[in-house]
């Protein structure tokens, strides 16, 4: 069962079309399992950008929200709930059969979708192997997670299929996959992971000579 949604202001920048495209494509994936977000986002764009513009110009905070949600329950008091196509299908035409995948760690698995030709970002698909664990790592931009199949935990928490994970520069954590069933899930980078681990402390000492080296080597060209 899905327990971890985006926040409330998400949905509603998400609804307006404000959000990122890696960032909204996230969120459409989570929408495929979550009724209860595919709700809230019918009820927004029910409403439109006209009941925006009306508001006052600051953040939206709960009662604002709870306040444009009553308002759209009066026009629509029961929006009809679809879900929309499948938004990973051209990327993966065929689910998550027979990718061919890049080990990264002892049970840690990587299937890259995007990266661009600049800049650090990355979309991939990373799969823990049942009852592994990730290196402890903290990240250098957010990072946003889908859980697509099986399930997996941290510090803090822990996610099924479906669910929708954010983390930043302030989380350190080490995922680890449940027991049962081998972990799947989307995951969104804006900029590369740190490992703060003593041994990814020491890993990250030798991928920061080797980007280094490829600053000097882009300088000298
Ligand atoms: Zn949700």
């Amino acid at each position: 069962m899905v327990q971890h949604h985006p926040s409330d202001d998400t949905l509603v920048e998400y609804a307006a079309g404000n959000i990122k495209c890696h960032l909204a494509l996230c969120i459409s994936v989570h929408l495929q399992y979550c009724s209860q977000c595919r709700t809230q986002i019918q009820k927004l764009s029910t409403l439109g950008g006209a009941l925006l513009d009306t508001l006052p110009n600051e953040s939206l905070d709960d009662a604002i929200f709870e306040r444009i949600l009553e308002r759209v329950d009066l026009v629509h008091p029961e929006p009809e709930v679809e879900r929309v196509g499948n938004p990973l299908h051209s990327w993966l035409p065929d689910g998550l059969v027979d990718l061919t995948w890049r080990k990264q760690w002892f049970k840690l698995y990587e299937y890259v979708l995007e990266v661009p030709k600049q800049g650090r970002w990355r979309l991939a698909l990373q799969k823990i192997a049942a009852g592994g664990i990730a290196p402890v790592h903290g990240h250098y931009g957010r990072e946003i997670t889908v859980v697509l199949q099986g399930g997996f935990s941290d510090e803090m928490g822990v996610y099924d299929v479906g669910d929708f994970i954010i983390r930043d520069g302030t989380h350190n954590h080490r995922p680890r996959a449940l027991e049962n069933e081998d972990c799947i899930c989307l995951t969104y980078m804006e900029a590369p992971v740190r490992l703060t681990g003593p041994v990814g402390r020491w890993l990250e000492r030798f991928r920061d000579m080797f980007l280094n080296q490829e600053d000097l080597a882009s300088q000298s060209t």
